[in-house]
């Protein structure tokens, strides 16, 4: 069998921030609506600071209004509760994310669940995953809507294919069952307790990767000629005592037996912001009462 094809996600996110932007001028122009996106970031973690940095870099590069409200490691949950009010009551403001993860002394469930579920752009608020899980219109969250999309790009139609989540977190593995049984796949979702994790992955046509652990799917786990999407991203030592990042599949091994594949870096990582703006644009839209744009 010869390479998979490498499924660009820098490349096809660039071009989807593009359609944002695009969507943005025309709605600035023709309803004096600028979409605006207000971050909240709780505590110092380096991984969330950055997260949060290019978040606003490329809401603003989006031609929208972005927004961070920096609070302390030590914040009370009752502090966090009222800047989400304070936000949802804001007009200016169309999408709210609190970056997780949150202190422990803050109820994450509680402060997700407090965000008005219109802006509501993560898709986490349990108004906007029971509209997912019902086949209503929804928010979707970021990560698993990219999926969606490169999949959407790379296959086309996946009506009846069997598609494998590895991982069922809330982020990532059952909305992007969800979103895959939306797409008419039959859909499995295995975890840490799934019996023969390399049986289930050798039946799927489509295998989505999100478990955090580098590298732990094999290429003799993939079907030939399966599309494989890898959201794992992970931190492992290369020699002179620096670090790379992996995903969750052994991506040299895999791109020898796959159909298509997503790298990492380059794959997932970039389609989650783009997704966010994307997201930010619809839920304006909707506030505003004017036509909203097809996602991506
Ligand atoms: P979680 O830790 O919340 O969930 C991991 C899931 O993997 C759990 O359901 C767990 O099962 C399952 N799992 C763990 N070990 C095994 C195993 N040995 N066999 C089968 N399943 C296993 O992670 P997230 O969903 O938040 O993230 C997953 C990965 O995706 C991470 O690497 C993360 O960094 C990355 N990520 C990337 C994003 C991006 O590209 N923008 C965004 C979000 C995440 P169980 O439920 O039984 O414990």
């Amino acid at each position: 069998m010869s390479d998979a094809k490498i499924i660009d996600g820098k490349a096809f996110a660039a071009a989807m921030r593009g359609r944002v932007a695009a969507q943005v001028a025309a709605l600035k122009a023709a309803d004096g609506l600028t979409p605006g996106l207000a971050v909240v970031l709780v505590g110092e973690d380096p991984a969330s600071q950055v997260y949060v940095r290019n978040k606003g870099k490329q809401t603003v590069e989006a031609g929208m209004n972005s927004w961070e409200h920096r609070m302390p490691a030590d914040v009370g949950q009752d502090a966090v509760l009222a800047k989400v009010a304070e936000l949802n009551a804001d007009a200016a403001v169309h999408g709210i994310l609190v970056q997780l993860p949150l202190p422990a002394q803050v109820d994450e469930a509680a402060v997700i669940n407090a965000v008005d579920p219109a802006k509501d752009v993560d898709g986490f608020h349990v108004i906007n995953t029971g509209r997912l899980a019902t086949g209503q219109d929804a928010l979707a969250p970021c990560t698993p809507l990219g999926c969606l999309m490169l999949l959407r790009d790379t296959l086309g139609d996946m009506s009846g294919a069997e598609a494998l989540v590895v991982g069922r977190s809330n982020i990532v593995g059952k909305p992007m069952a969800l979103l895959l049984l939306g797409e008419n796949c039959t859909v499995t979702v295995a975890h840490s307790r799934t019996r023969d994790l390399a049986g289930a992955c050798r039946r799927a046509d489509i295998l989505v990767a999100a478990v955090g652990r580098a590298e732990m799917i094999r290429g003799d786990w993939i079907k030939p000629g399966a599309t494989v999407i890898d959201v794992g991203i992970n931190r492992i030592p290369k020699d002179g005592g620096k670090t790379r990042l992996v995903g969750d599949v052994a991506f040299d091994e895999a791109r020898h037996v796959a159909g298509a594949i997503t790298p990492v870096p380059g794959g997932v990582g970039p389609m989650t912001i783009a997704c966010l703006l994307s997201n930010t644009v619809r839920a304006a839209c909707r506030q505003r009462g004017v036509a909203v744009p097809e996602a991506g």
